[in-house]
């Protein structure tokens, strides 16, 4: 331990996986460390939610096999287990069927195309030499859509493949979507080992997936992990940060500010150094994500545990029986949701019966997150981790980095926003 870190204490603000992330790296280099998490539940944005002795999570979740840093972490705690792989196969019943066998990446991908059902061959042809152009070639042009990077596609191709893809990898419709980090997803998934490109589905509830585990460990470690504590001011004077919550007030030697964006700027616009940061959050435009989980009879299964959906709201339907125990239980997601009709369980449930006859639904509960992630659209200024305040740091899935609003941007971002602070100790 250097000697500097004696006097350091270091608060973490925010305990979804950005914060935690933070926080672990933190306590495991010997740092005295507090988390301060406002809901009783950690995980934010991806969480566990208990509802009528149900256990449901606050949104479906997927991860890519890309996503390295979220699977290490996850790993490191011993609950690698609470994730399922599986080879990426999208399935949407009966229009279009694509399944990467295992070979090495990319010709996977190359050889899913090629047999993919329902394109026929010039559109099989085209995929395959469009997506060896995106894997190879120059990087799309920082101003650049999705809608207009996928212009040369066939019709079909964008409505069955591209166009799904973006909506749930970025939450944000085509028309709008950056394609530069379309490509950077697209790279991460294909570009590497074949398993980058494989799906990875939680086994357990989100909270108990990283979150929970992390926060054992932090306080395994000596660190402190607060709960229902929101911090409402932040005090910095020369050579500490005082944080207030409604009960009281702590002050540390740096403080990882590991919020959401949408609730940064109340926070640091008292503190002048960052007063540009907030002003520049002002420009963040947010999509919303639904998810419905609807009980069907236990006996009832999907013929895969997740489906790809087309004509409707929903885009993937999960089969909760098969990921988590939950026999009977689909949970239906509806990305860059902003517009979503009423009536949209029943319409994401015909979505469903044009391939399966799943019976009557005992019940249905939805779950809105209207701020679910920001629209990641062309020229967003994403700031660093570092900031203009020498003893205060960012953690979140906004800050600057190759990937859109996902788990693995907020791990990454966690991960390194602590590694910058240990380097200053
Ligand atoms: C419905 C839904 C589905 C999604 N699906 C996927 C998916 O399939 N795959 C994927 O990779 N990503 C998905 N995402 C995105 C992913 O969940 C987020 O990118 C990620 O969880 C963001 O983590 P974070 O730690 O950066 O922020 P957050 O999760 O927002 O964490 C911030 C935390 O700070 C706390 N907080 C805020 N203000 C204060 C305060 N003043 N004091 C103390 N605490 C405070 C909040 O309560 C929260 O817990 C989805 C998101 C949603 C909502």
């Amino acid at each position: 331990m250097k000697s500097g870190f004696v006097k350091s204490s270091v608060a973490v603000i925010g305990g979804g996986w950005a914060g935690c992330a933070s926080a672990l790296t933190l306590a495991e280099a010997g740092i005295p460390v507090t988390l301060y998490e406002a809901s009783r539940t950690l995980g934010g944005r991806a969480r566990a939610v208990e509802w009528e002795g149900q256990k449901l999570d606050n949104g479906q979740h997927i991860l890519l096999g890309a996503y390295q840093q979220t699977v290490q972490l996850i790993q490191r705690l011993g609950s690698i287990k609470g994730l399922w792989r599986l080879p990426l196969s999208l399935n949407q019943p009966p229009d279009f069927s694509l399944t990467c066998p295992r070979l090495p990446a990319p010709l996977h991908l190359l050889m899913g195309l090629l047999g993919a059902k329902g394109l026929d061959w010039h559109e099989k042809m085209t995929a395959a030499r469009w997506a060896h152009t995106l894997l190879n070639g120059s990087f799309a042009t920082e101003h650049a859509t999705v809608d207009q990077l996928t212009r040369t596609q066939p019709e079909k191709l964008n409505r069955l493949l591209w166009h799904p893809l973006c909506i749930s990898a970025l939450n944000t419709p085509p028309e709008i979507a950056s394609a530069r980090v379309f490509q950077n997803v697209i790279r991460g998934a294909f570009g590497g080992r074949n398993l980058h490109s494989d799906l990875l589905l939680p086994r357990c509830d989100l909270t108990a997936l990283f979150p929970a585990p992390a926060a054992a460990r932090i306080v395994e470690l000596g660190g402190s992990v607060r709960l229902s504590s929101r911090v409402t001011a932040l005090g910095p004077t020369p050579d500490r940060i005082t944080l207030r919550t409604c009960n009281d007030a702590d002050s540390y030697s740096h403080v990882i500010l590991a919020v959401a964006p949408q609730h940064l700027a109340d926070l640091i616009f008292p503190v002048a150094e960052l007063n540009q940061l907030a002003i520049g959050m002002a420009d963040y435009r947010y999509q919303a994500i639904a998810t419905v989980y609807i009980q069907y009879d236990p006996a009832f299964k999907l013929h895969k545990p997740l489906l790809a959906l087309a004509g409707g709201p929903a885009q993937f339907v999960f089969d909760r029986g098969q990921s988590h125990g939950q026999a009977g239980l689909l949970a239906f997601v509806a990305s860059a949701a902003t517009h979503l009709p009423t009536d949209w369980m029943d319409q994401a449930e015909a979505q469903l019966r044009r391939s399966a006859r799943p019976g009557k639904a005992h019940w249905r509960k939805s779950i809105i997150e209207k701020q679910a992630t920001y629209a990641c659209i062309p020229h967003l200024a994403r700031p660093a981790t570092r900031t203009q305040h020498p003893r205060i740091f960012l953690a979140g899935d906004y800050t600057d980095g190759a990937y859109p609003a996902t788990l693995e941007s907020a791990t990454l971002s966690g991960v390194q926003s602590a590694n910058f602070l240990l380097e200053q100790l």
